[in-house]
């Protein structure tokens, strides 16, 4: 099958990431069906993306016939066997292994012999994941940037099993949607999260051990290191939960190598539910508008 034959995506999960995954879908003219485990988490998913989409014709990015067709093809859905019609699935639920394997083991029975499989996961192994199915040839990790709208980078990563074809077809489909897919391995958190994981947790250290303040850490990481955001804007934008999840997931499988042990700060934060600019708190306060 090529992209080009491709006309309905399913995305699971309608949170930071699924939500904006499914505007970059319905927005590259794909139909979308976009799951969640309850109705309000999915009101809430498509008001955010009609605001963004209907923002992006105000600004004259899209003409407002383009935003309004995009919009219709997005439909919502409680129900996985929704996905009986999908040819490509896109999974952003939370960064949970037994989760995630649960799913696609459910998936697999739902969706057509030819549909694609892809995940979202930051760190898990897509082997694994891939090992709760039958089909595990069909299994890829396709994973997006925050806020999938704006970032053009998509690793695209083959586990153990994963097919040549799957994989061409999901670097075809991730520039069908205006992005830039980069093949790597299926390795513990791909490139970039293995790269990142040391930037949040020498930022906790540092704040662990007393010897700043996380706001301090942030503005000279801009101001000095000309990165875009510090590692605790950084944290508060991704979700902390999502974050701490990663960092748990690197450590878990780079068999606890010291250098990637997660901060008892990030589990602190968590349990207390300051989980970032989702909830209007984390590191920060948030109030007024969401950026996309
Ligand atoms: P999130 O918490 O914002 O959203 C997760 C969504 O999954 C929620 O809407 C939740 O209701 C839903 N969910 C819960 N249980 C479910 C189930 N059983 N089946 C289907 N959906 C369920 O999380 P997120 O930030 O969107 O992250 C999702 C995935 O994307 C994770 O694997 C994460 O590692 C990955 N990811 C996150 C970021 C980021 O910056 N947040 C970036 C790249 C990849």
């Amino acid at each position: 099958m090529s992209a080009d034959c491709l006309q309905r995506i399913g995305v699971v999960g309608a949170g930071t990431m699924g939500s904006g995954i499914a505007q970059v879908a319905a927005q590259s003219g794909f139909d979308v069906v976009l799951y969640d485990i309850d109705d309000h988490i999915l009101r809430r998913a498509t008001d955010r993306i009609t605001h963004f989409v209907r923002r992006a014709a105000e600004k004259g990015r899209v003409t407002a016939d383009e935003a309004e067709a995009a919009i219709n093809r997005l439909q919502t859905t409680t129900a996985l066997e929704a996905f009986a019609g999908c040819d490509f699935l896109i999974e952003a639920a939370p960064e949970q292994l037994e989760l995630k394997q649960s799913l696609f083991n459910r998936l697999d029975c739902i969706v057509p012999v030819h549909a694609v499989l892809a995940t979202n996961t930051s760190t898990l192994s897509v082997t694994q994941i891939a090992s709760a199915t039958q089909h595990p040839e069909r299994v890829v990790g396709m994973h997006f940037f925050n806020p999938p709208p704006l970032m053009p980078l998509v690793e695209v990563a083959a586990g153990a099993m994963t097919s040549e074809e799957t994989v061409h077809l999901t670097v075809e489909v991730a520039k069908c949607m205006g992005k830039t897919p980069v093949r790597t391995q299926d390795v513990p958190g791909f490139i970039v999260n293995r790269v990142a994981r040391p930037f949040y947790l020498e930022g906790l250290r540092l704040l662990a051990q007393g010897v700043t303040d996380h706001a301090t850490v942030d503005r000279l990481v801009r101001e000095g290191g000309r990165f875009r955001m510090g590692p605790f804007e950084l944290m508060d934008l991704i979700g902390l939960d999502i974050n701490f999840a990663a960092s748990r997931s690197v450590y878990e499988a780079c068999f606890h190598e010291p250098r990637y042990r997660p901060s008892l700060l990030q589990q602190r934060m968590v349990e207390s539910g300051r989980l970032g600019r989702k909830v209007g708190r984390g590191w920060y306060e948030y109030g007024g508008e969401e950026k996309p």
